[in-house]
Formats: C-alpha cells, structure tokens, sequence
C-alpha cells in the first residue's frame, strides 16, 4: 500500500498535469537534431532544460560539455542534476533520457509540423514526445513534486539527460561512464523502451549491427548493359538473398524479446545515378540487424560476407563493407538485481499490474551500461512509436510514469 506522502506527491503530479504538457510542447519546439543526421545538435535544447530545472530543487546542476568538432556548436552537452539523500550510504538512484531526437523522415506522412506539439485525444504529438521527452518530464517533475512537498529521499536521486544517443552515444553516455560518473551498485534506470502496458522491464537487449553495402561494377548507357555491370540489380539480388539465408540460418526463437527473432533489415538507401538512361557503377545501401545474444554477430558478419562473394562471382561487381553502428549484446542485468526489484514495486504500486523481466530489440543506453558493467534496466508505459510519423504520447503515461518514480524516490 502506498504510504502518505507518496499519495500526497502522487496527487501533486495530477496537479502538474498541464504543466507538463506545456513544458515537453516546448521542448519539442526545439528538434535537437543529432548534427550527424544533418542537424543543430543539442546545445539550444540543453540550454531550455536548464533553465526549465533551476527552479525544481535540484541541490546540484551540471552541465558537462563533451567536444564534437563536427557540430554548429563544437560541443556536446549533456546534463546531470543532483537530490542529495539522506539514507546515509545508499546506492544513487539514476534516471537516464536523452535530449536529442531522429529526424522527421518523410513530412508527407505526418497529419501535423513534427515540431510543433499538437494536443489531441489524450496523446500529444511531434517528434520526440514519446522517444525520449515522455520520460525526461516524468523524472523532472517527479523530482520537482518531491521537493514541493518537503520529501527528503534516501537514496541519493541522479537525473541524467544525455546527448547523443540516437547515433551512437559517443558524446552522450559513453563519454559520461569514461569520466567516472557511476558507481557498481548504482540503480540505473534508462526510461528509453517499453510496452503499452508498462509490464515489461528489459533486462537484456539484442546486438545491434548497421551494415554499408557499397557494391561496385561498371557503369554505362542504359541501353547497352552488356558493356558495364550494373551495381543496382547485383546489390538487389544480394539483398534479396542475405535478407532470406540470414532469416534461415539465424532462426532461434527467444520469447522474452519482441519481436521473438533476430531481423536483418535492408533500410537507407542511397542516390546512385541522377537519370535513367544509365546503369549505375556504384551502389550504396544500408542493413539494421538486430541480432538475439545467443549468436554471436561476427558469425552473421561472416555469412553476409559469405553469400557476397557468391553473388560477386556470379556478376562482376565487387562488395565492400562497413559497420557504422556495431554493438554487440551485453551481458544481461539479473532480473532479481535491486534496479528491478526496486522498479517491480514501484510500477505495482502506481499502476496496480505485475509487470516482468525481458528483453527488446537493442540501441538503448541501457545496453553500452551493461558492457560497462552497469546491471541498468529499461522501463516505460508507451506505445512504441518512437521515430515513426504522428509519434505521440499518451498524456496519461507521462504523468503514470512521473508518479512511478516518484514513488521510487520514495522508498527506503
Ligand atoms: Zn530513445
């Protein structure tokens, strides 16, 4: 049964409400675009949180800026923001969100501007509400309720709002473990992935593996092919086959991921000749693979390879390949480990479910934790919309959500 100050903080975050909606419209009024997909990077957005927390009580704020001579602003900022508890020696409790977003794709297929929040239904829209705005509210305002209500907590309370995570983390959580910021036996929370019923905590993640595929043949005029080697149609046919072998080869079922499988998924593709009438010499596509940890990925490396020199043997071209992303499945955390069993309560508590321990689908923060080291989990009540058009969020799971770790902070 919840006790009486996590009721009283609890009906607090009700009242917050509109607040909350207000505060993450105005965030997604500012796309924080990573600078490697073509964006601004996150310096503009860091700075409107900052201002946003001065007033919520935080006993320490910092912003720590990691380089990045690649972006407009040379720096990648990332923010931690301190509760002091005062339970004595107790494990810090960390809440994780990144600040950076995915690009819009194609505006067609949006019913309103990505960028411009649209309240409706229950749910707001624009990119970033639901991946990763939801939770980064839910934890601020939690903290900001606490302290209204004069909640000393026990443990020591750490929200952490990173850059970079959509591309990779460099200049986001990976540059944040380098410095030392995590003990062993932190609680790390990364609200980051999830089901529409927030039952699942996901102890365990898939690899993840972008493949780029250069092929190269032989360019020429569109009508005469027997003088070139048309780059396109042989990566298509080494499309076609990989995508099929893969799915054959690499075929175990693992229940506690959804979806149950590995996937091995052709994605960007790239411009190759500006007209018609000539057959392409070069021919640049990408592959997402998200691979269950009882393989290991090298071997899936090694049959794309494979199934590449047949195809160059049977037309000419040549394959180059490129690993843009390749994160290898981290060891899992236990699902008895204090991180769950501590989310377990809280999320039963808030909203009266028995939610369990599992696995999705890879790429999260919690992921490059667990390499480190780091027994982290990830949690959140959500739809799973995260990076398609009309992404939303339900109104009702960023203020459940906000409530759960309230009564997180809350415990002994
Ligand atoms: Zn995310």
């Amino acid at each position: 049964m919840p006790n009486d100050t996590i009721i009283a903080v609890n009906s607090r975050l009700d009242g917050m409400r509109d607040e909350m909606i207000e505060t993450l419209g105005n965030l997604i009024r500012i796309p924080a675009i990573n600078p490697r997909s073509g964006g601004e990077g996150e310096v503009k957005k860091a700075q409107s949180i900052l201002d946003l927390i001065s007033e919520f009580g935080f006993h320490e704020i910092e912003r720590i800026d990691v380089p990045d001579e690649s972006s407009p602003d040379k720096v990648r900022p990332n923010i931690i923001a301190r509760i002091k508890g005062e339970g004595g020696p107790k494990p810090n409790i960390w809440i994780v969100t990144h600040m950076d977003v995915v690009p819009e794709g194609d505006l067609k297929l949006w019913d309103s501007d990505p960028f411009e929040p649209v309240v409706k239904d229950g749910k707001i829209y624009g990119r970033g509400v639901e991946d990763n705005g939801q939770e980064m509210i839910a934890a601020l305002y939690a903290v900001k309720a606490l302290k209204e209500e004069g909640v000393i907590p026990q443990h020591n309370i750490n929200i952490a709002i990173v850059a970079d995570e959509e591309l990779g983390s460099e200049f986001g959580i990976k540059a944040l473990i380098k410095k030392g910021l995590f003990e062993e036996d932190d609680i790390i929370i990364v609200p980051d992935g999830g089901n529409k019923d927030g039952t699942l905590i996901e102890v365990s993640e898939k690899s993840i593996m972008w493949i780029k595929i250069t092929t190269t043949g032989k360019q020429c005029h569109g009508s005469r092919p027997e003088r070139g080697i048309n780059a396109f149609k042989a990566a298509m046919k080494f499309g076609v086959r990989v995508e099929e072998e893969l799915h054959k080869k690499y075929n175990k079922r693992d229940e506690l991921f959804s979806p149950p499988i590995s996937t091995f998924e052709p994605t960007k593709k790239k411009a190759n000749v500006p007209n018609i009438n000539t057959i392409p010499g070069e021919d640049i596509f990408y592959m997402d693979c998200r691979i269950l940890p009882d393989y290991d990925p090298e071997n899936v490396y090694d049959t794309i390879k494979e199934i590449a020199d047949l195809v160059s043997a049977k037309t000419g071209v040549t394959f180059d390949f490129e690993r843009p992303q390749y994160d290898p499945a981290a060891p899992p955390t236990s699902p008895d480990s204090p991180a769950v069993l501590m989310l377990k309560e809280a999320i039963e508590q808030v909203y009266d479910i028995k939610p369990f321990a599992g696995g999705i689908g890879g790429g999260t923060c919690a992921a490059i934790f667990r390499r480190a080291g780091y027994p982290a989990v990830v949690w959140a009540k959500l739809d799973e919309v995260a990076h398609s058009p009309n992404e939303y969020a339900w109104i009702d799971n960023i203020v459940g959500d906000a409530k759960v770790y309230a009564t997180l902070f809350c415990t002994q």
